[in-house]
């Protein structure tokens, strides 16, 4: 089973939520956390952890044969990214921005495009204690987010065991390539009114994607109800409510695994474990 968590913004608790469930589950049965924050990996402060490898993660980038190159521009064109610029006497590729779609090498008329390479960061391997752990390094200055993610992805574990994939917050294509083969998202909000905006930006995002979800409520307060109330309208699941702790924010502040440190949470986080399972049951 794979389970997404993921968030509208950052700074909710999404990579808190991540590897205190992979953190909980491990103690019955093998996990698999992958990172795939991939600009800011961090789940691996959480864990004391050897780093066992790290591989060189690439990118296809186009590479253009001049000699059958007629300079038609439509390389040019159906690049959504900018990132091919047609002159009278050359293509030019500007690597950073591309993507690696290959879009480019299908729909050149002539067949002068073939694939290239490019180094967009690296997948580092982590494990110890039941979980094992591969985070995605974007190379600084590179956008190829999702090629990265699909990397990592590569490494979830078989369907009879559990990965949990700690996403990229937003709702750009990292985050969608991030959450969209999950069996289960776990969308993480906090009780604000900016959580509130970027929460249905999510939903809308889950709807499109046909994604099974719920909701998980962090920083709750008793005095605001409103993303409560915005979950009862739109008849979504809300799977727990975290509440407004210090001691869960110096928890976090300091690396520490909450339900590691803070026992009194673990019910908690149980709680939203046997609400995904139920949830999944069902859609299944
Ligand atoms: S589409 Fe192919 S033939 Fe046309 S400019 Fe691009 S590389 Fe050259
Ligand atoms: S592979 Fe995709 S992103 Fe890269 S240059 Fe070609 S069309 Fe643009």
């Amino acid at each position: 089973m794979r389970i997404a968590v993921a968030s509208g913004k950052g700074g909710t608790g999404k990579t808190m939520l991540a590897v205190s469930l992979a953190h909980l589950l491990s103690r019955a049965r093998n996990v698999t956390l992958l990172d795939l924050d991939v600009e800011e990996p961090n789940s691996h402060l959480f864990f004391d952890l050897p780093l066992l490898c790290q591989e060189t993660a690439w990118s296809m980038i186009p590479e253009i044969d001049e000699e059958y190159c007629t300079h038609c521009g439509t390389c040019q064109r159906v690049c959504a990214y900018h990132a091919l610029l047609c002159l009278e006497d050359q293509v030019l590729v500007f690597p950073e921005l591309c993507k690696g779609c290959r879009g480019c090498v299908i729909l050149c008329p002539e067949g002068a495009m073939r694939d290239g390479k490019k180094m967009i960061g690296s997948v580092e391997l982590r494990e110890g204690a039941g979980v094992s752990l591969r985070s995605g390094r974007l190379k600084v200055g590179e956008t190829a987010a999702p090629a990265l993610i699909r990397d990592v992805k590569k490494h979830a574990a078989s369907v009879n065991e559990i990965t949990i994939l700690d996403a990229p917050p937003g709702t750009a294509c990292a985050a969608v390539e991030a959450v969209r083969e999950a069996d289960y998202t776990v969308l993480v909000a906090e009780a604000t009114p900016f959580g509130l905006h970027d929460l249905e930006l999510m939903v809308k995002t889950m709807r499109t994607l046909r994604q099974q979800f719920g909701v998980v409520i962090n920083k709750a307060v008793t005095h605001d109800r409103t993303l409560q109330q915005y979950c009862a309208a739109e008849q979504i699941d809300i799977l727990g409510e975290l509440p407004y702790s210090e001691s869960i924010a110096r928890a976090c502040a300091r690396g520490a695994i909450v339900t590691d440190v803070l026992p009194e949470t673990v019910p908690l986080f149980e709680q939203i474990i046997t609400a995904v399972m139920r949830c999944e049951e069902v859609a299944a």
